[in-house]
């Protein structure tokens, strides 16, 4: 690294250009201040004269259109000026969306549920934001759902959810987590449990519609759903369940002409299915920094970013005092099947854990469940406490918690997920 790279640069942008930038090793931050013009992140306006601040593994675009000034300090791994980009079909993606809010508004329905999918890597979560940001910025108040297990943007890994967006995303944290709705699947991938993924699916877009239903302003702003890259065979089937059950009016298909002639096939002919270009700017990312950004996710859900430090608890808990369910039994040969019982019925199976030495560094997600009955994995949860000790001797668990004791239900859920609390 020169001293050079690490002084301020600074970058005059023309209207419609955008620059890019990624930071990526550890522990480097990069400042960015917008000296002149006007220019926004991902659909959020950036304040001019105020430092912005980016961490190892940031990826970052400042598009203008109006063209504009940025200084940018610190040691940036890749930093560009792109003139091609996709923000006019962007832009005008969310105009048609805004012009059916308006026709909402007017008949007092529903507005728009746009869901955008394409394979991993395409840019689907940063489309979802600068829609969102868009309709907010127009004073809308939309729902925006997430299905993507892996990499969703609300709560951790390993869940499904919804949040509603009432101010645009933060431009170095994104979207503010307040009271998001979310449902433990617990496994980082759906084809790990189609069925169970479905049933959960199934529930969010009837909450989803419930939510709809009773706040007019978000009726009319419509609903934005993120999907994950699993596209091909099962994942396609997933798509179509999804887009079936949220009863969507637009498809919007990143990058993908397989995808997008496939589903104008298979769609019925009221959904509009459009093709967009990606943006040249997404960056791929590995198997590993998939992990470690799965990871990133988890360790913010216990302490927080910089900027907003938390400090969660730890405490013990009594195995008798707990009830700890993992969902999805061995299945059970055809021939031993009870009568009535089909054969993937195991994959929605409650089963009752005796804490053990392999529950260590899980997450379990805590229930709102009020019965201890099947209905149990349909219910949304509380939130989320990891494992970090088990104690056979004293029958206790360790858990890291967000809340102090005691956590608000005894119904936990087991997850697939692991966080090695290395603080
Ligand atoms: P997907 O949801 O399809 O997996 P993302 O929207 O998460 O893709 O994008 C992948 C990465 O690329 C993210 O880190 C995002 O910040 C980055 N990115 C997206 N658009 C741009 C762009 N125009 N310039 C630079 N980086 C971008």
């Amino acid at each position: 690294m020169t001293d050079d790279k690490k002084s301020a640069q600074e970058f005059k942008l023309d209207p419609d250009n955008e620059l890019r930038f990624e930071v990526e090793s550890k522990n480097e931050k990069v400042y960015l201040i917008l000296k002149a013009g006007l220019a926004e992140v991902f659909g959020t306006e950036i304040v001019k004269g105020k430092t912005y601040e980016f961490s190892s593994g940031a990826k970052v675009a400042i598009y203008t259109w109006q063209g504009c000034t940025i200084e940018v300090k610190g040691k940036t791994d890749v930093i560009y000026v792109a003139k091609e980009t996709p923000m006019v079909t962007y832009s005008n993606c969310h105009a048609a969306l805004e012009f059916m809010r308006i026709e909402a508004d007017k008949e007092n329905k529903k507005g728009p549920t746009a869901m955008i999918v394409g394979p991993n890597d395409v840019g689907k979560s940063t489309v979802c934001r600068i829609l969102l940001n868009y309709a907010v910025r127009m004073g809308r108040r939309p729902i925006f759902v997430d299905l993507d297990m892996g990499q969703g943007q609300i709560s951790i890994p390993g869940t499904i959810g919804a949040l509603l967006i009432e101010r645009p995303a933060a431009i170095d944290e994104g979207f503010s987590q307040e009271a998001p709705l979310v449902y433990h699947f617990g496994h980082k991938t759906p084809s790990a449990n189609i069925t169970l993924s479905e049933m959960l699916i199934n529930q969010l877009a009837n909450t989803v519609k419930e939510r709809l239903e009773v706040n007019k302003k978000t009726r009319s702003s419509g609903v934005i759903i993120n999907t994950c890259g699993w596209i091909k065979g099962g994942g396609y089937k997933q798509v179509l369940h999804a887009a079936k059950s949220f009863e969507v009016d637009v498809i919007m298909v990143l990058d993908q002409e397989r995808l997008y002639n496939e589903l104008v096939r298979d769609i019925p002919n009221f959904v509009k299915v459009v093709f967009l270009q990606k943006s040249g700017g997404v960056v791929e990312r590995s198997k590993t920094a998939r992990s470690e950004s799965r990871d990133q996710r988890i360790r913010e859900y216990f302490y927080g970013t910089p900027k907003n430090s938390m400090y969660p608890h730890s405490f013990d808990v009594k195995w008798s005092e707990i009830k700890l369910y993992k969902i999805g039994a061995p299945p059970l040969p055809d021939s031993c099947l009870p009568l009535g019982m089909k054969a993937d019925d195991h994959l929605t199976k409650l089963v009752l854990l005796t804490p053990n030495p392999g529950i260590l560094h899980h997450l379990l997600a805590v229930s709102f469940a009020e019965k201890d009955d099947d209905e149990i994995l349909l219910n949304h949860v509380a939130g989320f406490v990891c494992v970090t000790n088990v104690d056979n001797e004293r029958q206790t668990i360790t858990l890291l918690s967000p809340q102090p004791k005691p956590l608000p239900n005894n119904i936990l859920l087991f997850s697939e997920l692991q966080f090695m609390d290395s603080h």
